[in-house]
């Protein structure tokens, strides 16, 4: 992985009225049909040609590629800590930031992000497209145009919105709440379990009572992630062949348990075994519903008390991308086992409602 810096065409404005820097990842927002009609990735330096409305803005702008462009279902653990590096090292210098990325893994790369960046003070808002911006219909315009907008965004010199966002069709949502919803329409993605951070319509209405506050202390870059992780999608029928091969597996330090409804679980002697054993070799299991809304209550059902019982923790109403980056987050800061197993339960970056 490289990271080029871009020479766009826009003039600097003379008296800039934010700073912001664009991290180009890759995806459909920018791609173009080539002249034998295939997708390749679009050559930066000329975002103005397709963008014109740029030049009407007043932001000093500085694009940041990690090359080769990746559709996002490549998308890594070591590019997370790449693109937190960049966010890290241009942090002071910039009043915001925006991450183009695919929007297969977005929410994946936005809640990972969240934790990485701890005690963030500023936006970092990805953004992408369903359509290339080499097509006419393009939604790359307007999700880059009103990213960069909400990136820039201040009041009384602060940043408007100090959290990691995906903003997408219209909608500002929280990183680590988001989920893609949609893969042909333009409305991608949607909140789970928790209201929109900003709507833009005629104006972009700010809903300033679910924006995470500004942070006490200076953002603070994490290093480390684990991937050692599993997600385990339960439904009626899986075998213990396919429950063992998972919470077996060499190496593996945390699952994802994928449950019913409240956080329910079949009670067979067999899966609840294989937990236990998981759980007493010290494997960290973090229960989280398969609804889309709701939340996870152990203990309310029986088919959840054992699972209570066994030291499964209970995720509330966490989506299962913010959940398994909050596992590669937490065991990768190698902590002792009562701390880890408060972050693994607890509200780190508004990613749950407890
Ligand atoms: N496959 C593409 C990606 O996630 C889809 C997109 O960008 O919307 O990179």
């Amino acid at each position: 992985m490289d990271v080029v810096k871009i020479n766009i065409d826009t003039a600097a404005p003379a008296f800039p009225e934010a700073s912001i820097l664009i991290i180009y990842t890759g995806g459909t927002v920018g791609m173009v049909y080539d002249e034998k009609h295939h997708l390749i990735p679009f050559n930066f330096s000329q975002i103005q040609e397709k963008v014109p409305e740029l030049g009407n803005f007043k932001y000093l702008l500085t694009v940041l590629s990690i090359e080769p462009a990746i559709d996002s279902s490549n998308v890594s653990p070591e590019d997370w800590l790449l693109m937190a590096k960049l966010i890290e090292e241009n942090y002071a210098n910039h009043d915001g930031f925006v991450v183009l990325h695919g929007t297969d893994t977005m929410a994946y790369s936005a809640s990972a992000l969240s934790y990485l960046l701890e005690d963030l003070d500023k936006p970092v808002i990805f953004t992408g497209a369903q359509v290339p911006i080499g097509r006419t219909r393009t939604d790359a315009r307007a999700n880059l145009i009103s990213a960069l907008q909400i990136a820039a965004t201040k009041i009384n010199g602060r940043s408007v919105v100090p959290e990691v966002c995906i903003y997408f069709h219209n909608l500002l949502i929280r990183g680590n709440r988001a989920k893609k919803v949609e893969s042909r329409h333009f409305n991608a993605f949607k909140s789970e379990n928790y209201p929109l951070l900003a709507k833009a319509g005629i104006s972009i209405d700010f809903y300033d009572g679910a924006i995470l506050p500004h942070p006490q202390l200076s953002l603070k870059v994490h290093r480390q992630l684990d991937n050692r992780m599993a997600i385990l999608k339960l439904f009626p029928g899986i075998t213990p062949q396919v429950v063992r091969s998972i919470l077996e597996a060499p190496g593996l330090r945390g699952v994802v348990l994928e449950t019913f409804g409240a956080g329910n679980a079949p009670t067979s002697a067999w899966l609840l075994e294989l937990l236990q054993s998981a759980v007493h070799r010290g494997i960290y299991i973090l229960n989280v519903s398969q609804c889309d809304e709701g939340r996870v209550d152990q203990g309310r059902y029986e088919t959840s008390k054992h699972l209570l019982n066994m030291g499964i923790i209970g995720g509330a109403d966490i989506t299962t991308e913010a959940a398994i980056t909050k596992l590669m987050f937490v065991l990768g800061q190698e902590l002792d086992h009562e701390q880890t197993i408060r972050l693994l339960g607890g509200n780190l970056r508004g990613e749950v409602s407890l």
